[in-house]
């Protein structure tokens, strides 16, 4: 049986069978993945309508990736109140929001309680909002700043209401590209314990991995490896999510920009290799928007949500910064042959478009 005969079959890959699909013609490559893609989702395209929140750029790590934290780059620092965040949490609630996505940066000087009563103050008001907050980066941040385990502060957000985990911070597991891009930040093994610990609460939680910039094809192979032995463990992962690195105002130098093609290789390849993680996200924020529609062809059957407002990705270049109408982001999945339908947070379908 050659490669794309096993494929087929739904037999698992290895390290070196995946790596070797960068070598394989593009388009069989992207008819592989949406063989795959067809077999779990048939020609349905998820997203939701939900709003980003990032409530602090005062950050206190450095990752040479980051345009959105406050640094000499960025010398813009906010924090925002509890107030200001309700504000947006009403008027978005009125206007049919479902979730709520709420990331941040490390901010050493708020205190704990900014950081969880928020959560209390939402899921008092609207119990029917869907709160997916702090990645495992900040979960380990608030545990090694106010010296608690993780398991507390994971305890600490069931209590204060957050439904479930967003997949940042993941970045890339390679201990010697993750040094070089974010030394200091949590390691990729806390990374993988947080989802852990998390998904042994009945949680779920998705996963991203930063791409396209000094990173090697190896590494993000390694990186879909890692994922696929915890997903066997947990079965907590309802999504990957690979990131398109944004080049604007850090301090990565990155001199060569990753192609549209070798990005969609990297979705296809994904969709191939983590065969037990149903959905595989094209999160237009960082791909654009015609990519993500692109994408659908090579495996991917998310393309995330309106988001509405968006400052992480935006800093460092990406036209994110105002989301996307409703109307336009389902016309233009209809346009391309898909079937727009809307989910919740953990893929329950609301509405077909
Ligand atoms: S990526 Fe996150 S942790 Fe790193 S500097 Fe930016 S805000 Fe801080």
């Amino acid at each position: 049986m050659n490669l794309k005969e096993k494929i087929l079959s739904g037999a698992r890959i290895d390290f070196e069978e995946a790596l070797s699909l960068y070598e394989m013609d593009f388009f069989e490559l992207g008819e592989l993945a949406d063989a795959k893609r067809k077999e779990l989702h048939g020609k349905k395209t998820y997203f939701n309508i939900n709003r980003h929140i990032n409530p602090t750029n005062i950050c206190a790590d450095i990752c040479k990736f980051c345009a959105y934290a406050a640094n000499r780059k960025n010398p813009n620092p906010y924090t925002m109140t509890h107030d200001e965040i309700m504000n947006i949490v009403k008027d978005v609630h009125s206007r049919g929001i479902k979730e709520i996505h709420i990331v941040s940066a490390h901010n050493p000087d708020t205190g704990i309680e900014w950081y969880l009563d928020i959560f209390k103050k939402i899921k008092t008001h609207y119990p029917d909002l869907h709160i997916k907050a702090l990645t495992a980066a900040e979960v380990d941040f608030l545990a090694r700043h106010y010296g608690k385990t993780y398991d507390e502060i994971l305890d600490l957000m069931v209590q204060y209401g957050v439904d479930s985990m967003p997949g940042g911070g993941a970045e890339i597991f390679d201990e010697e590209v993750r040094d070089y891009i974010c030394k200091g930040k949590v390691t990729s093994d806390q990374w993988l314990e947080i989802h852990e610990k998390w998904h042994s609460r009945g949680k779920k939680s998705n996963v991203t991995m930063l791409f396209g910039h000094v990173e090697k094809r190896k590494d993000r192979i390694d990186h879909m490896m890692r994922i696929r032995a915890l997903q066997d463990k947990t079965g907590g992962f309802n999504c990957f999510i690979p990131l398109v690195y944004q080049s604007e105002n850090n301090y990565l130098n990155v001199k060569e920009y990753i192609t549209a093609n070798e990005i969609l290789k990297t979705m296809a390849i994904s969709r191939i290799v983590l065969d037990n993680v149903a959905n595989l996200k094209a999160y237009w924020v960082t791909s654009t928007v015609n990519l993500a529609l692109v994408a659908q062809e090579f495996g991917a059957n998310d393309l995330d949500g309106t988001i509405e407002k968006e400052s992480i990705n935006s800093a460092a270049g990406a036209a994110s910064a105002n989301g996307v109408n409703l109307e336009e982001f389902v016309a233009l999945i209809k346009n391309t042959g898909f079937i727009p339908v809307e989910r919740d947070s953990v893929y329950n379908e609301i509405k077909v478009w």
